[in-house]
């Protein structure tokens, strides 16, 4: 067991480290008054390899593994706790890895490049609007080969990079049922471009938090989308998206340690120089103890987070692990990280005082952005939970057929 970095490792973190706090972390307040991300800032992670970085080489992507994936958005949601930044990235990270192991030659370089320079987006749609945990039994959208093209109708909701996705082009990842008598075995997975596709029609979300990148939703009404855009077999989309959620939900958990550990870090300046009752703060039992509570469940679940990107490696590169390894270390991250991250911040809004509830300090943006993850996006708590018990249980204990 060695729990050092490699010194690729170290002059990686130190690289996004000085980039993250110099260019995002001065920007994150206009970034969430704004609604949007700066282009400078795209093209600068792009020239950084920080866009779909996990994608090969061969098209533009930085053909980082997952602990170096991680790192980096551990150091970025340390410098955006808003954490817009970071969705844009490990969406990018976890799907722009699954288009550019499944996709055909063609629909990879026609995109890819594009999404790795910051001109186009990858991004996921799974979600529909009668359900995401039960995608299964819920989804309705249907494709249907025609001639040398898939026909698409139905609706997706709730999917993240719809303005970024229709204004700069790109694809999203949208699961289909292709063999509707098949349940789980017979969704395919489609790389479906928004921006003038004819058929497709967006709309917008308001959301409460990471207002820097959008959410929203697309209905495809008979959308004709090129044989080629397929992905991988057909009838295997449903794996292939769980290995991108699994992927995702790593990355998750390191982004929300980054901002768990800027939020602690900027508790602790603070509670070092306020005083009450003569005293600073940070002298009273009262403030300290819950201190020493959330940094050692930040040093836990950092263990955790990379241990999971650790076995994803070991997947990838060794084969030593497997898919379930890495759905239940990633599960863990993912139910852990983002709870968490919220009750630090929470905390520190308590530390520091009524400035905690203005827009005087950040702590109320990552409060809103840092829910998403707990609410929901790449899976609730209860499937984590769900995971895990099928993992520890087997199959058959799963609430659902
Ligand atoms: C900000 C944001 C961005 C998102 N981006 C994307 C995206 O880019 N692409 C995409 O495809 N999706 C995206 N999602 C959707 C996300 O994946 C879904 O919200 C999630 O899967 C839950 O689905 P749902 O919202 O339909 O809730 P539901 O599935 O209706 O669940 C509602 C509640 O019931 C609980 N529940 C459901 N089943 C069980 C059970 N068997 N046992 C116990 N509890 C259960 C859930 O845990 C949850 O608390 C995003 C969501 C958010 C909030």
């Amino acid at each position: 067991m060695d729990f050092s970095w490699t010194d690729e490792q170290e002059i990686w973190r130190k690289t996004v480290r000085n980039f993250a706090q110099k260019k995002i972390k001065p920007r994150v307040r206009e970034i969430d008054t704004n609604k949007k991300i700066p282009e400078e800032i795209i093209k600068d992670m792009a020239k950084l390899g920080l866009l779909a970085p996990t994608a090969s080489q061969e098209y533009g992507g930085a053909g980082v593994d997952w602990t170096m994936a991680a790192i980096a958005a551990e150091e970025l949601g340390r410098a955006d706790i808003s954490l817009a930044i970071p969705v844009l990235y490990l969406v990018e990270a976890a799907w722009g890895y699954i288009f550019s192991r499944y996709g055909t030659a063609n629909a990879k370089e026609e995109y890819l490049p594009k999404v790795t320079s910051g001109d186009a987006f990858c991004g996921i749609a799974v979600t529909e609007p009668e359900g995401g945990s039960d995608i299964v039994g819920a989804a309705k959208t249907k494709a249907v080969k025609k001639g040398n093209s898939w026909i698409l109708n139905g609706e997706k909701m709730f999917i993240s990079g719809i303005t970024e996705s229709s204004k700069w082009g790109g694809v999203h990842l949208t699961l289909a049922r292709t063999d509707p008598s098949k349940g789980h075995k017979g969704f395919s997975f489609f790389a479906v471009p928004l921006k003038d596709s004819p058929g497709i029609e967006t709309t917008l979300l308001e959301d409460m938090g990471r207002m820097g990148i959008s959410t929203g939703g697309f209905v495809m009404e008979n959308v004709k989308i090129p044989e080629h855009h397929l992905l991988g077999e057909p009838n295997r989309g449903f794996y292939y998206a769980m290995e991108g959620f699994s992927a995702a939900r790593v990355l998750i958990g390191a982004t929300c340690i980054g901002a768990s550990e800027a939020a602690l870090e900027l508790g602790i300046e603070h509670i070092k120089t306020r005083k009450a009752f003569g005293r600073p703060l940070g002298s009273f039992e009262g403030i300290q103890f819950p201190l020493a509570e959330h940094y050692c469940n930040i040093e836990g679940i950092k263990l955790l987070t990379y241990r999971a990107a650790w076995i994803m490696d070991r997947m990838y590169k060794e084969k030593k692990c497997t898919h379930h390894d890495v759905a239940l270390a990633a599960a863990i991250s993912k139910l852990r990280a983002p709870i968490h991250a919220f009750e630090v911040m929470n905390e520190v809004a308590d530390w520091l005082g009524a400035t905690g509830y203005t827009k005087e300090y950040p702590i109320e943006m990552g409060i809103r952005g840092v829910r998403s993850y707990s609410i929901g996006a790449e899976g609730t708590m209860n499937i984590m939970r769900i995971i895990i018990g099928r993992e520890l249980l087997g199959k058959e204990f799963l609430p659902y057929k």
